[in-house]
């Protein structure tokens, strides 16, 4: 293949990464987007496979064979509620890549057209070091993500006196390797400031609590972008450079969204949970033991109460996701409008497991757009509608978020669903979310709590309805 069709085929690829971008920003043209990308991804790997520089394809399709077999059997397995876990676990894997492919460089430039040992220049061992520091950030970063995630580590903020001190010196201390190791290409510097970089990774992401986990997870999908887009300069690849900074910069602003979502500053986030106080993780030390006061219903109470409502406003949330209810809802959802009762879906920015999840959902059992509300569309009109139905939803709803500044939580948006005339919570149990505190809605005047799981009590409301 002739350098100048490379170079037309990759920047082909780069289109359809970008097509795909704006397919991926609304629900309706989603499917479209990820056709564009596959489409994409297929002519990048293909032109690469037919570069003159690729010797042995028999390693190349032996590795995409492999890399395929675990991807695909992964994907089959995974659980939709895993999928958080996931994402950080494959952004690990980029971090990863990213110190491989400096650390192959530095031993090996002729291979890579820059120069020979010891004689490698300036500009390029600055983009291996900044790229290898990004990419090991991104691999223990993603590591203590993911396993926050999993429950493998606890989801509050793991912090210590002076954490935000050391973060900083650490950081001082890893520009300045950089730099010495630009100017002198020891490679004993250049695993010096690799291995500051994978304990800056730990530190940075341990003290951050559970309830900005969703800003930490597409801030690391931005850093893995900037990691590829390091690559694509060590390796002279235009097509890495662009893809890199697509999703490194497409990361940065979804995390830029988050954050304003949350009302956190993005900076507070990227420097490790700054701001997380003593009195924030005191607030974290358990759920009460005792409810008193919860009032208790059942599907037939949830039924009628339904029935005899003008308005709902039904605000689903993780539980939702995990019992797979969105089908048995959207069934009560078509009883209760023949009924001529309004029923509308607000959907909280961080509610589930990931951006967008709620709506994914709602979208696969074909709930109308027209019916789904953003939380700054719809949150006024709690106080004139009879029934909030909440399911699998906790965190997003809960007043300490307004109320309690040693809250985690406090300073996020929630959705007021206190004010409606009468707010239903479909949950197993009195336990909190993942923000680990207890939502006091629960023991409000006008709460009703229906325990099971959400998918089997919605279908025992659709039963009751008549
Ligand atoms: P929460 O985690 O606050 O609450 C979910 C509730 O669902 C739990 O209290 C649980 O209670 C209930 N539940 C679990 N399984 C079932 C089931 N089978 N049937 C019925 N109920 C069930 O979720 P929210 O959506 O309200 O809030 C999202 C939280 O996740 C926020 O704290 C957010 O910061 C965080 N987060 C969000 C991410 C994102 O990108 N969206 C990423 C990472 C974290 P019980 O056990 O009693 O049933």
């Amino acid at each position: 293949m002739t350098p100048n069709l490379a170079s037309f085929l990759y920047l082909l690829s780069s289109l359809c990464f970008i097509w795909a971008l704006k397919g991926l920003s609304s629900p309706n043209s989603a499917r479209r987007g990820n056709y564009t990308g596959m489409m994409g991804m297929l002519i990048a790997t293909v032109t690469t496979l037919y570069m003159p520089n690729v010797l042995s394809l028999e390693w190349i399709l032996g590795g995409i064979f492999i890399g395929g077999s675990i991807g695909t059997l992964i994907a089959w397995r995974l659980k939709m509620t895993a999928l958080p876990q996931l994402m950080a676990a494959f952004h690990s894997l980029v971090g990863l890549a990213a110190v491989c492919v400096a650390a192959s460089t530095l031993e090996n430039p002729e291979t890579f057209g820059i120069g020979a040992p010891h004689h490698i220049p300036f500009s390029n061992l600055l983009e291996m070091s900044v790229g290898s520091a990004i990419g090991a950030i991104t691999f223990t970063g993603s590591v203590i993500a993911f396993s926050k995630l999993q429950g493998i580590l606890s989801g509050k903020p793991l912090s210590f006196k002076g954490q935000h001190f050391l973060n900083a010196f650490l950081g001082v201390l890893l520009i300045v390797l950089i730099f010495l190791f630009a100017t002198t290409e020891s490679s004993s510097l250049f695993w010096a400031l690799t291995g500051l970089s994978f304990l800056l990774g730990i530190l940075l992401i341990l003290p951050i609590g559970g309830a900005d986990m969703p800003v930490v997870v597409s801030m690391l999908n931005s850093y893995s972008g900037w990691a590829a887009c390091g690559i694509g300069f060590t390796l002279s690849n235009p097509l890495l450079i662009i893809t890199g900074a697509l999703v490194g910069a497409s990361g940065a602003i979804l995390s830029y969204i988050m954050c304003k979502a949350m009302n956190r500053s993005i900076l507070n986030v990227i420097l490790g949970g700054f701001g997380t106080s003593q009195n924030e993780e005191a607030s974290l030390s358990g759920p009460k033991a005792s409810h008193a006061h919860v009032k208790t219903g059942s599907p037939e109470d949830a039924a009628y109460l339904l029935e005899n409502a003008q308005s709902v406003i039904i605000v689903p949330g993780y539980g939702m996701a995990v019992s797979q209810a969105q089908h048995a809802l959207r069934e009560m959802v078509d009883l209760l409008k023949n009924k001529n009762i309004s029923i509308r879906f607000a959907i909280h920015p961080v509610a589930g497991r990931m951006p967008g999840h709620m709506n994914v959902l709602l979208a696969e059992a074909n709930i109308p757009y027209e019916d789904v509300f953003e939380l700054d569309e719809i949150n006024r009109d709690f106080s004139t509608t009879d029934v909030a139905f909440v399911i699998g939803a906790n965190d997003i709803t809960n007043p300490a978020a307004k109320t309690n500044p040693a809250s985690p939580i406090y300073g996020m948006p929630i959705l007021d669903v206190e004010k409606a005339k009468t707010v239903l919570f479909l949950k197993r149990s009195m336990a909190p979310g993942y923000a680990g505190v207890d939502n006091e809605l629960f023991e409000r005047e006008n709460t009703m709590m229906l325990f099971g799981d959400a998918k089997k009590m919605v279908e025992h409301i659709v039963k009751n309805i008549a």
